[in-house]
């Protein structure tokens, strides 16, 4: 199993000269170690002042989204090819503020897995049921979904590679996060949709809970052996409530 893995997702906060203050504040209270992988995905345009001001810490550089395409006449979008010039390592794909605000489908969720693969950089792909769904029981059939069209034509040794982040869209931002029984319930889900499906071990992927991680509950769901890390959002942007929620999974 690898080991535990916390993700701070920054969304659109902070600008890069933030980024880089948040940084120096953060590298003063936490020391990185082998038993917690750590990454931060701060918005693309505080990618670099990130990068540069992790130095040779092995805190990892995330980006929280990125175009299916290499290069070319697209717009205001960012390849991979980019993010791993500059230093990235981790892609979160599929976040639901992206299906939500964006229309992102599983079919375009699909084809930037493939081209984030592609360019050798680590996907972390994104699943959660809508609360209206988890009322109608469909929470399995949605995650189910999400996952078999998220990585169609996905090998199993690109499987292995993948980070899935489990976010029931009610949870994010919401201050209402998903109880352990609840999260844990679908973290087994998933780990056997993945083993049915690729015939790999779950204990060779990593499953993350997100929505409304926080100080205070991050011990009680790190307890949960389904659950290998956490993806942040809000309680990532202050450097000591990232760095205590990074200790609760170091004690776990
Ligand atoms: C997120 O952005 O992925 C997230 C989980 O946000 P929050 O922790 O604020 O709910």
């Amino acid at each position: 199993m690898p080991s535990s893995l916390i993700a701070g997702n920054w969304k659109m906060f902070k600008t890069a000269s933030e980024a880089r203050l948040f940084i120096q504040d953060f590298l003063k209270i936490y020391t990185p170690t082998d038993s917690v992988e750590v990454l931060i995905a701060p918005p693309f345009t505080a990618l670099q002042a990130v990068h540069d001001a992790l130095g040779s810490t092995t805190i990892a550089l995330a980006a929280q989204n990125v175009c299916g395409e290499k290069e070319g006449a697209f717009t205001g979008e960012i390849s991979p090819l980019m993010l791993k010039d500059l230093g990235c390592k981790y892609v979160i794909v599929g976040h639901s503020e992206r299906r939500q605000h964006y229309g992102e489908t599983n079919s375009l969720i699909n084809q930037k897995i493939h081209s984030v693969l592609a360019h050798d950089l680590l996907p972390i792909l994104c699943v959660g049921e809508s609360l209206e769904e988890r009322q109608a029981g469909h929470t399995p059939r949605v995650i189910e979904k999400q996952i078999q069209e998220g990585l169609h034509n996905i090998a199993a040794d690109q499987v292995r590679q993948l980070t899935i982040a489990y976010e029931p869209v009610w949870a994010i931002g919401t201050g209402l996060a998903a109880t352990v029984e609840q999260a844990t319930e679908v973290h087994i889900q998933i780990g056997q949709v993945i083993e049915e499906k690729w015939k790999i071990d779950r204990q060779d992927i990593r499953i993350l809970y997100g929505g409304s991680v926080n100080a205070e509950n991050a011990t009680s769901l790190f307890q949960s052996s389904a659950i290998n890390g956490a993806l942040v959002g809000k309680a990532c942007l202050n450097p000591d409530t990232f760095a205590k929620i990074i200790f609760s999974a170091k004690k776990t």
